[in-house]
């Protein structure tokens, strides 16, 4: 059966700026990515269903038309695969691969079926997003698809990750792609209104946040009861979205994806679920990408002391301060600042392979290295994500 509304999309260029005249929306967004998890596409964990996608993908066409771009990150290929499975037995990382190839076509065909503008599929891995080469190839396709009025629907490619290699929830992708598309709103669709103060389905006097300043230790306390997760990352991994999009300057909304006058009212301009407020000061784009979407490779572990020195926007230690590295990196690579106790420090690109920091910390090496250091320190200014809180 097929869905097609009949609202002509954006796509349709004649007659473009009578259309996006005719109606009347607060949208003040140029871009936004909108976030749709599996308990949307696949309800019944039965296939793909319209069940909730007609409201969501009129949303976006109206969107489209008021000029606003559109890029759809959506879940649901393993959940709308398995049901071509015998599941009876307890899922291996195998058969949920198979499942995610086998879904993602039907997740796809089903989005599509509900526009007449083009789709397109976008799937990629935490190793893509990690090579920076690789994270702006992802953006000129996207601004490309974009370009000629196509959406793009994202994916993680759930069919050829390894655990080392995933993002592993939508979410926290999702975040990663309003930061690569240069999004200004982030739309995280959840099945409840928002935060709460609590878990709503266990306190009745838990209370909807509206709007949240600051996401710290606080907020993502009243995320971590044990019955508050819902899909496969819960509140917690819609907070740390929330935190990524929004260090990045990214207006952030978590709404409830069920109701369709969550999207009436975000079209209106009204906030129907939890607004996060973005960074006054967003992250430059480089450090964003270090401290959000790359992972680190390595550990340098420092002595306590230099946790204590840590300082604002800066960090500074030499090899004498170095107690153990751990990992293989090479030059270039992202690594993991910390001390000994564990208190993460920073994320930074290092200047040094681990074999070499190795030989500089045991100081088993010639002492020119050792003292060009000044010239080459072992991170540099540039490449230095300093870890609030953490
Ligand atoms: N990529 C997964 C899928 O399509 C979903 C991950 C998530 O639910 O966050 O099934």
């Amino acid at each position: 059966m097929k869905f097609k509304f009949n609202l002509k999309s954006n796509s349709e260029k004649s007659g473009k700026t009578m259309e996006s005249s005719s109606i009347q929306s607060h949208l003040p967004w140029r871009r936004i990515v909108l976030k749709v998890g599996s308990a949307l596409i696949a309800p019944d964990k039965n296939g793909c269903s319209s069940r909730y996608l007609l409201g969501i993908a009129e949303f976006i066409i109206k969107c489209r038309m008021h000029g606003t771009q559109v890029v759809l990150v959506s879940s649901g290929s393993v959940a709308a695969g398995s049901q071509a499975f015998n599941t009876e037995k307890e899922r291996s990382i195998a058969v949920k691969k198979a499942m995610a190839a086998k879904g993602q076509m039907d997740m796809m065909a089903s989005w599509d079926r509900l526009f007449d503008f083009p789709t397109a599929q976008l799937l990629l891995t935490q190793g893509d997003l990690q090579i920076h080469d690789r994270y702006t190839s992802i953006r000129e396709t996207a601004f490309e698809l974009l370009n000629n009025d196509i959406l793009p629907i994202v994916n993680e490619n759930d069919a050829v990750t390894s655990d080392d290699l995933k993002v592993g929830d939508n979410d926290n992708l999702s975040a990663m792609i309003a930061a690569a598309v240069d999004a200004d709103c982030l739309i995280i669709c959840s099945d409840v209104n928002g935060l709460y103060t609590d878990n709503p389905n266990v306190n009745k006097d838990a209370e909807l946040l509206k709007e949240v300043h600051k996401i710290d230790e606080s907020i993502f306390a009243m995320a971590s009861g044990p019955d508050s997760s819902v899909g496969t990352g819960g509140m917690k991994t819609k907070l740390e979205a929330a935190e990524k999009a929004t260090s990045n300057g990214i207006l952030t909304f978590i709404v409830n994806g069920l109701k369709t006058e969550s999207f009436n009212y975000l079209f209106d301009g009204k906030n129907p679920g939890t607004k996060f407020l973005p960074f006054d000061k967003p992250l430059e784009d480089h450090i964003h990408w270090i401290t959000h979407t790359s992972k680190a490779k390595g550990e340098v572990i420092v002595n306590n002391e230099i946790g204590e020195i840590v300082d604002g926007d800066s960090l500074s230690f030499d090899h004498k301060d170095i107690v153990n590295v751990v990992g293989e990196f090479s030059i270039g690579d992202t690594i993991l600042v910390r001390t000994e106790k564990g208190k993460k420090l920073a994320k930074a690109t290092s200047q040094h392979s681990s074999c070499m920091l190795n030989l500089m910390a045991s100081e088993e090496i010639d002492q020119s290295v050792i003292d060009s250091e000044d010239d080459n320190p072992i991170i540099s200014e540039k490449s230095l994500a300093i870890l609030e809180n953490k």
